[in-house]
């Protein structure tokens, strides 16, 4: 259940949730209790069930104290599995009064990708604190409104970029920003699974997601690129490939994209709808080095001129929420603010502005 697993996927695509929930019994002899801040998650489907719930069990410095749904059969399940108060339970319309709520101090955004911005700022406008799933959202510019409410409501913003807390691609950010083989010169990402789910999920709609692959799975290998690099790329080129045009009617399947970055570095990613991708290589001076299961939620495997790298599989969750939890409390800033997730969106905007125009475009 831990894995991205196809499974897992199929029961994203089906808005289960709840199905998710009755088939993961483990947490319901282990009532909700206070540790550190408390944390309203905002969109109860499937991640927000079958990971950050759980994930909240585990979790030593914030835990699961509200929740914001627009289907009231969920809150019932929720509140009885989870211990969750009738008082800290709110829907989309009496969201706002979330301010006069001392109990809640992050506000959790993991709804379709359209609806990141509007409850981002109502978040922040509420005097909560802010994490908001990826791709942060529709385009930079709605980032930059993100951004801004966030700092005028002096509240912190960060993106649920899990794999900044987890130890393989960790490794990946050591070895290349520290160049330990050198300077890299080549990198290989790609991130993608086949999508077989219901043809009417948010996910192919593009007023509901933005896009298809490319701003759900490829944000992960315009990521991996960036991090291992540790720079910001210059120009980019893309072009689509569509195998299932009936079935991606509005959104992109496959997309290649070359990115370049002013070291000289050379990023080839892709992204797919239709194909089972997961892997960050990298061929720097000295040698190479990868991730095969990069950017699932365990599993990772990585291997370097050295051998097999051996790290632990940790709940990429639970460590990414206790961070940003101890980030607010001791007045530190995360790692992973508005501005990362506003970065990457720069770059997908520039992916689909070379695909139009079928030319190379700057970041
Ligand atoms: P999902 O479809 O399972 O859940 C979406 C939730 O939003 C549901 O509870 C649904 O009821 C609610 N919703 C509200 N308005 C809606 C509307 N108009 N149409 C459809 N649903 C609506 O999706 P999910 O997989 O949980 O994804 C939610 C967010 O989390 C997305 O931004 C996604 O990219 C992100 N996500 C992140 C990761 C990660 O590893 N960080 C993994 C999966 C999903």
């Amino acid at each position: 259940m831990n894995i991205f697993s196809r499974r897992g996927f199929l029961q994203l695509l089906g808005g289960a949730g709840a199905a998710s929930l009755a088939a993961n019994t483990s947490c319901m002899a282990n009532p909700q209790q206070k540790r550190g801040l408390g944390i309203a998650l905002v969109g109860l489907g499937s991640y927000a069930g079958g990971q950050l719930a759980p994930a909240l069990q585990e979790t030593k410095h914030c835990y699961l104290a509200g929740i914001v749904t627009g289907t009231p059969s969920k809150e019932k399940t929720w509140a009885n599995r989870y211990d969750i108060p009738a008082k800290n339970i709110y829907n989309y319309s009496n969201f706002d009064n979330i301010k006069n709520n001392p109990d809640i101090d992050i506000v959790y955004v993991v709804l379709p990708i359209s609806m990141h911005k509007e409850f981002t700022i109502r978040a922040a406008q509420a005097g909560k604190h802010v994490i908001c799933e990826k791709p942060m959202a529709m385009n930079a510019a709605e980032c930059d409104e993100m951004i801004a409410a966030c700092k005028q409501a002096n509240k912190m913003l960060s993106i649920g970029y899990r794999l900044h807390f987890e130890p393989y691609n960790q490794e990946m950010m050591r070895l290349g920003q520290q160049k330990v083989y050198g300077k890299p010169l080549t990198i290989d990402c790609a991130n993608g699974f086949t999508y077989g789910g219901d043809p009417n999920a948010w996910r192919l709609k593009k007023a509901l997601a933005g896009g298809g692959g490319l701003m759900d799975m490829g944000v992960y290998a315009i990521q991996g690129a960036r991090y291992v690099t540790g720079e910001e790329p210059a120009y980019v080129t893309a072009r689509e490939e569509k195998t299932r045009p009936g079935f991606f009617k509005e959104v992109d399947e496959t997309i290649y994209f070359e990115l370049e970055f002013p070291s000289g570095c050379i990023a080839k990613g892709q992204s797919s709808y239709n194909k089972n991708l997961n892997h960050l290589s990298v061929k720097a001076e000295r040698g190479e080095y990868e991730l095969s299961q990069a950017y699932r939620y365990g599993g990772q495997e990585g291997r370097t001129p050295e051998g097999r790298m051996r790290f632990p599989h940790i709940n990429q969750q639970a460590a990414q929420m206790d961070d940003f939890a101890l980030c607010i409390s001791q007045n530190k800033p995360t790692r992973v603010p508005g501005e990362e997730g506003k970065r990457d969106m720069k770059v997908i905007d520039a992916i689909y502005r070379s695909i139009a125009s079928g030319k190379k475009e700057q970041v």
